[in-house]
């Protein structure tokens, strides 16, 4: 097998061991040869972002392509001015929720989405092999800073709402940016749709101190606080490059990313009077059965934000998303997008909240997650005896093996980096959740065995 550089979410790995200067600017020059052509980079707020977005970018001037550089943004900025300004490519300097020690880079392709693998495969064997474009005098490119990037995408999320409907609504919410990219874009978006907010950690910072870049609940204890004695309609919370949101209710309730994921699909499927929604297979049941409820149907992927957006191109769905507050509005564009999550479900609470009241009407599902240690090479006969195993009943193979019930399901997927799977239940129950993992767990120790 070739050499892998760029894992599921670009390259990243930790400053000054594994993610360094050279290798910056080598991938620098592999994406410049292969883009050409002029190239967006932007960076989030960590304190290596200038040092590996200028290696980067001496890398593709290398090259003999053009760097147009926007600054401090979130990913979906990026995204939206790749594709709305006809660049050959983009680039993101970011490690996403990743802690602080840590930065990656992100290239984006001519259409705005998250690079294909096909693509990253292309870029790794230019680095690989060395096999870089290096210009003389005259070809070399140059760098200019581009301005208006962050007021044309929020321009562009706000003519896809109902703004008037949300400036007239009186909201107040607690936006917690976690000192992140989201910063520069999302109090701007809620200043023009005349929503009150009430900001934490809405300073780019690079050291995190607010708390850590992923929106869990153990990190978001300061926001769930706020909502509740505010009285605030919601808590708004992004990870470090705002391309995913999470909510919290107006009962201070933290929301797992599948309810806002229900609510949203099931909005936009009535939106369109009926129509398709993509997720993946370990999307809890909870949004088939509100895509379902409202008139619409739901296409299941493998794991990963850009299969998702990939899928949703191809079969023309009118929403997809991940559980984890990535969530995809095709109008708008083709990857996860932050302040469109924000937009949208501020818009529906305007019309039709209050939130606890949406959280409500979702039904309800429990899950019961945990690992099971095999050996990698046994990983893909154990998967193909289970499906026998299961044969009696519904079984999807799309990602991993998914036993499916009417009221749940038990997804097996083998983790690519360690050796063992990972078991996922759900059902209406905590209880019928563990039980169906514990039949699943006997069935595959004996497979293992
Ligand atoms: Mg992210």
């Amino acid at each position: 097998m070739a050499e892998r550089l760029f894992g599921t979410n670009g390259v990243r790995g930790v400053i000054n061991k594994d993610m360094n200067v050279q290798l910056a600017m080598d991938l620098g020059k592999a994406i410049g040869t292969f883009m050409g052509g002029r190239v967006a980079i932007g960076n989030d707020s960590r304190t290596s972002a200038t040092m590996i977005k200028s290696a980067v970018s001496a890398g593709v001037m290398c090259a003999g392509a053009e760097v147009l550089d926007l600054g401090l943004v979130p990913t979906p900025v990026v995204q939206h001015y790749v594709k709305n300004n006809g660049l050959s490519g983009g680039v993101m300097i970011t490690a996403s929720h990743n802690p602080p020690e840590f930065n990656g880079i992100k290239c984006v392709d001519a259409d705005g989405t998250e690079m294909p693998r096909s693509k990253e495969e292309e870029i790794e064997r230019l680095y690989f092999t060395k096999s870089f474009s290096s210009m003389d005098w005259r070809g070399v490119g140059g760098l200019r800073q581009a301005s208006g990037a962050v007021d044309d995408y929020l321009a562009s999320v706000k003519r896809l709402v109902d703004a008037d409907a949300i400036r007239g609504a009186g909201l107040t919410v607690v936006l917690d940016c976690a000192n992140g990219a989201g910063a520069v874009s999302t109090p701007k978006l809620l200043d023009d749709l005349n929503v009150r907010a009430i900001t934490l950690n809405c300073n780019p910072q690079g050291t995190f101190p607010g708390h850590p870049s992923e929106p869990v609940e153990s990190h978001l204890r300061d926001l769930i606080a706020m909502v509740k004695d505010t009285g605030a309609d919601m808590g708004i919370a992004h990870d470090g490059d705002a391309d995913r949101t999470i909510f919290v209710d107006d009962k201070g309730r933290y929301m797992y990313g599948d309810k806002s994921l229900a609510i949203t699909a099931e909005a936009m499927v009535r939106e369109n009077n009926g129509g398709i929604v993509v997720t993946p297979v370990s999307s809890s049941m909870a949004v088939e059965d509100v895509v379902r409820r409202a008139g619409g149907e739901i296409e299941y992927t493998r794991v990963g934000a850009p299969v998702v957006a990939r899928r949703m191109i191809e079969v023309g769905a009118v929403f997809g998303g991940e559980e984890n507050g990535g969530l995809i509005f095709p109008k708008h564009q083709y990857c996860r997008d932050g302040a469109m999550t924000v937009a949208k479900m501020l818009e529906i609470v305007a019309a039709d909240g209050p939130l606890s009241k949406l959280v409500d009407r979702i039904p309800q599902y429990c899950q019961d997650k945990r690992k099971m240690e095999c050996p990698d090479e046994r990983k893909e006969r154990v998967l193909s005896a289970l499906v026998k195993y299961y044969a009696s009943q519904r079984v999807d193979t799309t990602d991993g093996v998914k036993i499916c019930y009417d009221d749940g399901w038990t997804l097996v997927r083998p983790s690519g980096t360690e050796p063992l799977f990972r078991v996922y239940s759900e059902a209406r129950t905590p209880e019928d959740a563990r039980k169906r993992s514990d039949d699943c767990e006997k069935v595959l120790g004996d497979l293992i065995g």
